[in-house]
């Protein structure tokens, strides 16, 4: 191995989400030169899979950028998945710096703005606005900007170099459930390396793509790397992943077995070859293809652009209506139970959920349920299995319905050593996959490092070291703002779901108490009209006796309104056993 000895400067390696949760994959490569001056890039910017009471997703809190004084030149891409691209549109505002990524990537980002062109997602709350809100120019995908800036979206192929400032990066093609996954080799100009490896597996099948490219890893590997940032989602598998061709033998055997009603299928909308597999077993078996889900439709769309899907099977659902059951299948998004998901709606029977599931017909779940979601994705069983809908998933059937995108133990095995980094860095991990995943690659004889959120990592030659640690987050994107998880909105939000709430109102008459008016939403029930009405008329005594002959000035309302919001309290957990959120107005 043979790696520079001069230092004029170090690379650091800042995690700001994804080392300490499956999602949410965020990582600063900063490099700095002997005289501070720093040259950064970003590698994905990916949405999280939890939730805050009535928030949509989760993004990285992007703050601890601005803390550091950097300044993003280029946002590096290694995959079309959420995790890596999703928070993307959400921040795009407040980074603007040109995004580099393979095709399909490039074709689901380029629809992503698109859809969310007239929407801005303003902060409350957080400061985020270390770059200048941006110039509506720099919203049109793929035009010249201003200011001498480049693209928007900037496309590159597996095999490409680009140099970033001190930064030289190739993409390597590597297989993943998505197409034109990437892992990154990035070389600095003191001749640091690494490889990042964003998601990926080693499949000789994987129906969609090439595989791995393991001899252009090797050969950048034969220089030396420093760091290899690794996958960890899989470290606890010791087997072989499974290939994406044994999946496709194993839907067309099941396809073509099932000679009655329709044949359902979901799968992450973003799981290319499995769209593709699916599509190939319908058309052996003789069925039309109706496709339920906007996502699932953007990344056909996509897929059949670039020529990785022949999509001339798929129908629209008045075609699919007026064919026999047996004629038809359908691929929906909602593998997760997701609320509004096509599948949820399909099992709640609503109106728009442009299909119906009936009796005799084939529901198949051809994806890993996320952790989290597993009671949401029973329920939704449990509805379709009364009403006579066989249910076929991972966990109750011999065939083989789902691979994993991921590396398993044999594949990280095989990658270590091909790399033979001077130190793993696992991401891509709960707590539990990274330290899992150090004892694996110890166990194999290499060090490894404890990148968590937060962790400022800094290489420099012949060590890798903590060079300090800044604040990390979550944000969560509530309608069109953008708010920190730590708000009061999400206590109050969940204080309010699990109490309900109460609102008095209290008329004055100058400075005497008048009538009160007093409502309440989820605390008495409104089906049952007279426990409701005898629980606001004890409400009304209690405050009646409390208010009587007391006169109201400013100075007093505030006391007056404890007071109320007191008794209020009082009397409802004595009458009900609850603490609802109490609002007092006082109105003329
Ligand atoms: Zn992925
Ligand atoms: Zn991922």
């Amino acid at each position: 191995m043979s790696i520079r000895k001069d230092s004029t400067g170090s690379l650091k390696i800042i995690a700001l989400a994804g080392a300490e949760e499956i999602g949410m994959n965020m990582t600063v490569y900063t490099y700095e030169k002997a005289g501070g001056e720093a040259y950064s890039i970003l590698v994905d910017c990916g949405v999280g899979f939890d939730s805050m009471p009535g928030a949509m997703v989760m993004i990285p809190d992007i703050r601890a950028i601005k803390e550091l004084g950097l300044k993003i030149e280029a946002i590096i891409i290694t995959h079309a998945h959420e995790d890596h691209i999703g928070a993307l549109p959400y921040i795009y505002h407040y980074l603007q710096a040109p995004i580099y990524a393979t095709p399909f990537t490039c074709g689901l980002l380029e629809k992503k703005f698109h859809y969310l062109k007239n929407r801005h997602y303003k902060t409350e709350g957080i400061d985020l606005t270390q770059i200048e809100e941006v110039d509506k120019a720099n919203l049109i995908v793929g035009e010249e900007v201003p200011k001498e800036r480049k693209k928007k979206i900037n496309q590159v192929r597996a095999g490409d170099t680009k140099k970033f400032g001190p930064f030289t990066i190739q993409w390597v093609n590597c297989t993943h459930s998505v197409p034109d996954s990437a892992m990154l080799c990035i070389e600095t100009e003191n001749g640091i390396r690494v490889v990042h490896t964003g998601d990926w597996k080693d499949d000789i099948d994987p129906l969609v793509g090439v595989p791995t490219d393991f001899e252009t890893l090797a050969k950048f590997s034969q220089k030396g790397v420093h760091a290899l940032i690794s996958d960890s989602t899989n470290i606890h598998e010791e087997l072989d992943a499974v290939s994406e061709g044994l999946v496709l033998e194993s839907l067309k055997k099941l396809v073509k077995d099932t000679k009655t009603g329709k044949f359902v299928l979901t799968c992450f909308a973003s799981n290319v070859a499995r769209v593709k597999s699916s599509l190939e077993a319908a058309k052996e078996a003789g069925r039309k293809v109706l496709v339920l889900g906007t996502s699932l439709k953007k990344c056909i769309e996509v897929a059949r652009e670039l020529g990785y899907i022949d999509d001339s099977m798929v129908i629209d659902e008045k075609e699919a209506k007026e064919l026999a059951p047996e004629k038809v299948m359908i691929i929906s998004t909602g593998s997760q139970a997701e609320e509004g998901s096509s599948l949820w709606k399909m099992a709640h029977k609503t109106l728009e959920a442009g299909s119906v599931l009936e009796k005799g017909d084939t529901l198949v779940f051809s994806a890993r349920v996320i952790d989290g979601r597993q009671h949401e994705v029973r329920k939704v069983i449990n509805k379709l299995v009364e009403r006579g809908i066989r249910i076929i998933h991972p966990w109750n059937s011999d065939s083989c319905i789902h691979a994993s995108g991921h590396p398993t133990q044999p594949d990280i095995e095989k990658l270590i050593k091909l790399v033979n980094p001077k130190f793993v860095v696992p991401v891509h991990s709960e707590a539990e996959h990274r330290v899992s995943h150090i004892a694996f690659a110890k166990k194999l004889g290499y060090k490894a490092f404890n990148l968590r959120n937060g962790t400022i990592a800094e290489i420099c030659q012949d060590e890798i070291k903590k060079a300090g640690t800044v604040k990390t987050g979550r944000i969560a994107v509530d309608g069109q703002r953008l708010i920190s998880v730590t708000s009061d909105i999400f206590v109050k939000r969940k204080e309010i779901s699990d109490n309900g709430f109460i609102m008095i109102t209290v008329r004055l008459k100058g400075q005497s108490v008048g009538n009160l008016l007093i409502s309440d939403y989820g605390v008495y029930d409104s089906s049952d009209g007279k426990s409701k009405k005898d629980n606001l008329n004890a409400i009304r005594a209690a405050l009646n006796a409390l208010l009587s002959g007391r006169s109201i000035n400013i100075a007093e309302k505030e006391t007056t309104k404890k007071a109320i919001v007191n008794e209020v309290k009082k009397v409802v957990n004595r009458s009900i056993g609850k603490n609802p959120i109490i609002g007092v107005h006082f109105t003329l």
